[in-house]
């Protein structure tokens, strides 16, 4: 099936008691076994079946086989936020000892998770001194135990090379995990590009909304852990903490998500809630026209910033004279997403006099919802960071980002024209005369 199909029909038929034709809510913690023998089944992972909400539901399993089929993995797992999947992704992979290896820019939260947190359990995280393959193969050794980049960096709107990358990685015997919330699998699928491990924050485009939570981690099935039996003996040896159970010999293509779920959901419980599952289903049945939408008017917004004498820079994929041109070109057909960024002349105070001046595009810290979003990541996301960081991470201290929705793109344009016009910098027609 196609990607519109799989939005609205991917990982449910109907319900079997039911017949319910909408997503049932499965708002239950446990589930009843017919006997003791078919509970301690369930609990040898020896049979399919639910037991404790905090390993699986059957709501939120409807939406891990619809995001696994929109990305053509093998599995995944749905957890709380698109942070608790990154964590699993890595903790999954990478043991004290481990490093991981990632272009320099990310989302904040992600560079944070992957440069203090994880380095505290014994994790290193490695940021290449750029997002080319060249620079992140350097940094590759016997103990890396992943590539990680965004396909589409938030919000520098850098792009990868993820057949690059993916090439790369495996030269090593290592797998490419790649976050792929801006692109969404409407616009790209990293698993056709050699992508090993793809992972969401289901809580942007994906819902659309802006009403649930939620992350998921795919497992393209293709990566054979098997094979790098020394560099990941947590698939290939017996797991004392699960009796004795090894990985691929049970699970198969599925090792990595099983692992992932009966060693970190299990024992960290991050669980989607079976209400934010539906609602982010429901988000989903509309994924592929809203995406339409979202380019649509990312491309529009994007040519009128640059033909406003009052901006000073635009940064959009989609602009021929973009680095990320030919990149976008190659993954997305043309088709740049809706986050872009830009820096008004005047700098940091006429943009923040702007910002305070938008009325319709809301001034928050979230992408991908349907209603057009702006941020000020300087003193927002990437607060953290020192201004050296912010630089290396593609923030600059005057940049807006703006996440493009699916309003009408006059009301867009109008509110942006106001704000402009609110920030002093003079009228547009007496700038553009100038
Ligand atoms: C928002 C975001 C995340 C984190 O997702 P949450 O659902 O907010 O935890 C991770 N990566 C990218 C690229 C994001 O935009």
């Amino acid at each position: 099936m196609r990607n519109e199909t799989l939005s609205v029909h991917g990982g449910f038929v109907s319900d079997p008691t039911t017949k319910a034709v909408a997503t049932p809510i499965y708002q239950t913690v446990a589930y009843a076994f017919d006997s003791a023998d078919h509970g301690a089944a369930l609990f040898n992972l020896e049979t399919d079946g639910f037991r404790y909400s905090r390993i699986s539901n059957p709501t939120v399993e409807i939406l891990e086989r619809r995001v696994a089929a929109l990305e053509g993995g093998a599995a995944a797992i749905c957890v709380a936020s698109g942070q608790a999947a990154l964590n699993y992704a890595f903790l999954t992979l990478a043991d004290c000892g481990g490093n991981i290896v990632a272009p320099p820019t990310l989302y904040g939260t992600t560079h944070t998770l992957l440069a203090h947190n994880l380095r505290r359990q014994g994790v290193e995280a490695r940021f290449a001194a750029n997002d080319g393959a060249a620079a992140i193969e350097r940094l590759i050794d016997e103990n890396t135990r992943a590539v990680f980049c965004e396909s589409i960096g938030n919000p520098a709107g850098n792009i990868c090379d993820i057949e690059a990358l993916a090439r790369a990685a495996h030269r090593h015997g290592v797998p490419l995990i790649v976050d792929n919330t801006v692109a969404t699998p409407i616009l790209l699928k990293p698993i056709e590009y050699g992508a090993d491990i793809v992972v969401h924050s289901l809580t942007k485009f994906m819902g659309g909304h802006g009403a649930a939570m939620g992350g998921a981690v795919v497992d393209s099935g293709a990566f054979d852990w098997a094979a790098q039996a020394k560099r990941f003996p947590m698939f290939c040896e017996p797991d004392e903490s699960y009796h004795g159970l090894v990985y691929v010999e049970r699970f198969g293509r599925e090792a990595f998500i099983a692992r992932c779920r009966s060693v970190y959901q299990r024992t960290t419980g991050a669980v989607l809630a079976p209400l934010s599952a539906f609602l982010l289903l429901q988000g989903i049945e509309t994924l592929a026209l809203r995406m339409e939408r979202h380019v649509e008017n990312g491309r529009k917004v994007a040519e009128f910033l640059r033909g406003d004498p009052r901006v000073a820079w635009v940064n959009y994929a989609g602009f021929a004279d973009s680095p990320y041109y030919t990149l976008a070109q190659k993954y997305f057909s043309g088709r740049a997403s809706s986050l872009l960024t830009f820096g008004l002349r005047g700098g940091l105070e006429a943009g923040k006099a702007f910002y305070d001046a938008l009325k319709l595009i809301k001034r928050l810290v979230n992408i991908g919802d349907a209603k057009s979003l702006a941020c000020h990541p300087a003193s927002t996301t990437h607060r953290q960071m020192t201004p050296q960081e912010q630089a290396k991470a593609g923030v600059r201290p005057e940049m807006i980002r703006m996440s493009v929705g699916i309003e009408h793109i006059d009301d867009i344009v109008e509110d942006l024209d106001q704000a402009l016009a609110a920030a002093g910098l003079g009228r547009r027609s007496a700038l553009a005369a100038e």
